[in-house]
């Protein structure tokens, strides 16, 4: 692996790069780097997770002249989270050289944009739908740009954006480099390159086994109906330090994130319907801690980057192949280890081991936890809670207290009421019900619909199970696995697709 040294970046890009603590390149890094430096247009296709954000930030900053007061570089995201994401890291980076920065996106206020754009920022990283709008308003020129990045172009595809791409890209100059980052690359991606891209160097890093080896994984086979007390042993057996659980729906991920907040967890929920104030809210309790259990739907959680996620819970099995692997991609990070479980309903068995196939990779049976075991992972972990405190804290406040109850009561009776105190007390027994979902079927194939007509078609909430028995609640689902379509071809999974009711996150 090269260290950045070798790229000869500019000492105030290099030492940006020193203080965020990168010292060797990822082998995306190493091969796109020098390629975007010299201005050639890239295509770039690597994981997620891989560093993607860094091999084209370096050397746009390092391009990008921070005395212009125009936008030289135009980076689009499929998503709010993205967009602040990959801001965020490039405010990082250009920190030293001084390059202005601002993201764009739906949600957020428009008129606090305008008036952050009066700082001239000369990287801009945005949504393409809120995008034109600053086009539309002119608040936002390209005549300028050098520049043009589209990120996770797959997700951007799958979410309908080609068309508000496409009209983007015409308005930018020619003469400019454009670079495409993509997972995938389905031919929807590389026609999009064809059209827009110019005699471009294609890197790619693909991994030789598709999951990672740092990651243990297993599924339960599990009732429907008992999904819920599955995954209340499996937290308790475990304790993990940060989980995401996976539902399919958004009123899945509402209910179980409530569920599990009444039985005593630090669980929250996070999925497309919320408001992005919320969405935030909820990143930033995950990040620091003050909840342990994320729930989230596929699309929420896609492409965020969060270090520590010590565990991941399929609660509903993955409609593909290849959100499995995103999803259970989202713990093993940088080189710690982790645990994805996936549970299984008996009639989703053939569904697994379609994803076993296409991942080419066995994921071995695993039995519930039980009763026993769960007991013993908490209790094992509350005395571990409590010694600690025992060893760190000022208990001052509690010994006259502490005292007086061991002169009145027996030792043991206090300690283990202290504990069940401590374990959330009575919180085991409130009952709770969940909706269920529909176990889903590998089937044959069946025309596909998805690519047929009109834009903003594709994935996250436009298909949900036949029938109004799904409420309002839409299928939050990423269409990917083009790439791995051909093993998907003799099989399709039994969905319906409706077309409306369905915005784009703008
Ligand atoms: P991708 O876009 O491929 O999904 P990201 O760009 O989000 O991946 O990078 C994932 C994480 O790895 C980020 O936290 C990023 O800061 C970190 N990272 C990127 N490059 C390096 C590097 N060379 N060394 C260490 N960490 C890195
Ligand atoms: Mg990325």
């Amino acid at each position: 692996m090269k260290t950045f040294q070798e790229f000869g970046l500019d000492p105030k890009v290099m030492q940006a790069i020193t203080d965020m603590g990168f010292e060797e390149s990822t082998p995306i890094q190493e091969l796109a780097i020098p390629i975007a430096l010299s201005g050639r247009d890239l295509i770039g296709q690597a994981q997620t997770g891989t560093g993607k954000t860094a091999a084209f930030a370096i050397p746009l900053i390092e391009r990008i002249d921070p005395a212009s007061e125009k936008v030289l570089a135009l980076i689009m995201t499929p998503t709010r989270e993205l967009a602040i994401q990959v801001s965020e890291e490039i405010e990082k980076l250009a920190r030293f050289k001084g390059v202005r920065t601002l993201p764009i996106y739906g949600g957020q206020e428009i008129g606090r944009q305008i008036r952050a754009l009066r700082r001239y920022p000369q990287v801009i990283i945005g949504t393409p739908g809120r995008l034109i709008d600053h086009i539309q308003r002119k608040t936002i020129r390209l005549d300028d740009v050098q520049i043009v990045v589209l990120d996770e172009a797959d997700e951007m595809l799958d979410m309908g954006f080609l068309e508000d791409i496409q009209s983007i890209l015409s308005l930018v100059p020619e003469q400019r480099q454009t670079m495409l980052f993509s997972a995938t690359m389905p031919t929807n991606i590389q026609r999009l390159a064809q059209q827009f891209l110019h005699e471009p160097q294609h890197v790619s890093v693909i991994p030789k086994q598709v999951s990672a080896p740092l990651i243990t994984q297993a599924y339960i086979e599990v009732q429907e109906r008992n999904k819920f007390e599955a995954i209340c042993r499996l937290l308790d057996m475990e304790s993990p330090e940060l989980a995401i659980v996976f539902g399919r729906t958004k009123r899945r991920v509402d209910e179980l994130a409530e569920a599990l907040q009444k039985r005593g967890y630090a669980a929250d929920g996070l999925h497309g319907d919320l408001s992005q104030n919320m969405r935030d809210t909820v990143m930033r309790k995950f990040r620091d801690g003050s909840i342990d259990v994320l729930v989230a739907t596929d699309v929420a959680a896609r492409g965020l980057d969060v270090s520590g996620v010590t565990h991941v819970v399929n609660f509903d099995l993955p409609q593909d192949p290849e959100s499995y692997v995103h999803r259970i991609g989202r713990t093993g990070r940088a080189g710690k280890e982790g645990t994805a479980w996936t549970f299984v309903t008996p009639r989703e068995m053939d569904h697994l081991h379609f994803i076993e196939k296409v991942t080419r990779h066995r994921i071995p049976r695993r039995p519930l936890p039980t009763i026993a075991e769960a007991v013993e992972g908490k209790q094992k972990m509350l005395a571990e809670r409590l010694l600690d405190l025992v060893d760190n804290e000022e208990h001052n406040e509690f010994r006259a207290t502490a005292i007086q109850l061991l002169e009145q009561y027996d030792s043991v009776a206090l300690l283990s009421s202290a504990m069940k105190l401590l374990a959330g007390g009575q919180k085991n027994e409130v009952t709770v019900e969940l909706t269920p979902e529909e176990p889903l079927r590998a089937r044959r194939r069946r025309p596909d619909v998805r690519h047929s007509s009109g834009r903003r078609m594709g994935s996250s909430g436009d298909r949900r199970y036949g029938g109004s028995s799904s409420g309002d609640y839409r299928r939050e689902h990423r269409t990917g696995g083009s790439s791995i379509s051909h093993h998907a071809t003799d099989r399709r999974y039994v969905t319906q697709t409706r077309r409306d009711g369905y915005t784009n996150e703008r």
